[in-house]
C-alpha cells in the first residue's frame, strides 16, 4: 500500500497561538495569509538581530495586533497537535 501524506495550512497567532483555517485547512500559506486578512489577521514585519524591521512577517491574530510589538523571532511551522487533531476531526 502506498501512502499519500496531505499537507494543508492553519496559521498560528505568534501571540496567542490562536488558530485560523482549521478543520481542513488552506492549500498554501498565501491563500491562508489571504483569508486571514479578511478576517482581521495582519502580518507586520518582525525585527532583525540589530533591532532593524526585516521582510519576514509575523501572523497576528485580531486579538493581539493592537498591542502587538514587532519581534525577532516567529515560532517555527509545526505539527497539528492530537488535540487540535481530535478538534478538526469531524
Ligand atoms: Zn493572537
Amino acid at each position: 500500500m502506498g501512502v499519500v501524506t496531505v499537507t494543508r495550512i492553519v496559521l498560528a497567532c505568534d501571540g496567542c497561538g490562536t488558530t485560523f483555517g482549521g478543520p481542513v485547512g488552506l492549500l498554501n500559506p498565501m491563500e491562508a495569509r489571504a483569508a486571514a486578512y479578511a478576517e482581521g489577521w495582519r502580518f507586520p514585519n518582525r525585527l532583525g538581530r540589530h533591532g532593524e524591521l526585516v521582510s519576514a512577517t509575523s501572523d497576528v491574530c485580531p486579538g493581539c495586533i493592537d498591542d502587538w510589538e514587532p519581534r525577532e523571532r516567529a515560532p517555527r511551522q509545526r505539527e497539528a497537535t492530537y488535540d487540535e487533531l481530535r478538534e478538526w476531526t469531524p
